[in-house]
């Protein structure tokens, strides 16, 4: 089963970055969104795993989530739904900093699929960038929060980080 893969889409838990005890890393926060998904899903699409491809975990921890095959529901725009690959760095970046560990296992992560899966730096995109399929315009959530350090980020992955520069994108 092949499906194009031409965006990825950032987005925060809002929630805390880990389940407090026993979870270090947030594996097991990760584990808790992900059984809430499947409870919303598997009814209607078997073997739904998650609304998001992958998670990053305060320590930097990648986590990993619905198969890249299958579409994750996560950004509310059922055409960028098809085609994208959808991050969820744990914790509230509308109240709390990310720190340096998470940022860094995301940066290394989205180098890696961008690289593999030719996806330019402007296709990657955050949740409150993404426009509604009912208005058309963007902003309609907060996420992944005002805090969450999209500037560091898109610096760090650079304009040509998909092997071809910006202007080529439509
Ligand atoms: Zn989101």
């Amino acid at each position: 089963m092949t499906r194009r893969l031409t965006h990825i889409i950032l987005h925060h838990s809002a929630t805390e970055p880990t389940l407090r005890a026993n979870d270090p890393e947030g594996a097991r926060l990760w584990a808790a969104i992900q059984r809430y998904h499947q409870k919303r899903w598997r009814s209607e699409v078997p073997g739904y795993v998650c609304d998001y491809h992958f998670g990053v975990g305060p320590t930097g921890v990648i986590l990993a989530g619905q198969p890249l095959p299958m579409i994750a529901f996560n950004c509310g725009n059922a055409p960028l739904n098809a085609v994208s690959i959808a991050i969820c760095f744990l914790g509230d970046f509308q109240r709390a900093a990310m720190p340096r560990r998470q940022l860094d296992g995301g940066i290394t992560l989205l180098r890696l699929l961008i690289a593999r899966r030719r996806i330019p730096v402007v296709r990657v995109l955050l949740h409150r960038e993404v426009p509604s399929a009912v208005t058309g315009k963007a902003g309609f959530t907060a996420c992944p929060g005002r805090f969450f350090p999209a500037a560091v980020l898109r610096a760090a992955l650079g304009p040509a980080g998909g092997g071809r520069p910006a202007s080529m994108n439509a």
